[in-house]
């Protein structure tokens, strides 16, 4: 069961690397994703503008030492919400976990969040907000899910680090 990891963090470091343009580029080369987006982006409520899947590795040393513990993150000002390709989650996912496409669609959703201005508890609102809603749907194993869901009721004042 992967654990929900936020991003928020590393905004100002991504910024100040000037790495937005490269990283962008590098993602529009990464498709064997395009599958597990198409399939995710299906399960918001609302499609984001833009979803990119960029690989670490690509990255300077710094800053790929801070993707590596991300799941998911957004640029300041950005509008384009980009996902780890090493991600325990999208690699689930992309070897056909059900289970890891709902809980990336709340990553995004998260994502989607801080794009519209969310802080860090309003995000983390949002994503919970959508994982409930699966969970009442019965989209999602109720087991599982609850689990789930109380990992993510449990970053509350967390600022985005990963937790243990
Ligand atoms: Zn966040």
């Amino acid at each position: 069961m992967p654990s929900p990891r936020c991003s928020r963090w590393c905004l100002s470091l991504l910024v100040a690397s000037t790495l937005a343009a490269p990283l962008h580029e590098a993602a529009r080369a990464a498709s064997p994703f395009d599958p597990v987006l198409e399939r995710v982006l299906k399960l918001l409520p609302k499609r984001p503008l833009e979803v990119a899947v960029i690989d670490p590795n690509q990255a300077q040393p710094d800053v790929r030492r801070t993707l590596l513990t991300l799941d998911a993150f957004i640029t300041k000002g950005g509008r384009v919400v980009y996902l780890t390709s090493h991600s325990e989650v999208i690699q689930g996912a992309l070897k056909g976990s059900q289970l890891c496409d709902y809980i990336l669609a709340t990553i995004v959703w998260h994502e989607m969040a801080h794009i519209d201005g969310a802080n860090e508890a309003e995000a983390q609102r949002c994503e919970e907000q959508l994982w409930t809603a699966f969970l009442m749907e019965e989209r999602v194993d109720r087991i599982q899910g609850l689990r789930y869901l109380k990992a993510l009721k449990s970053r509350r004042g967390d600022e985005g680090h990963r937790r243990p």
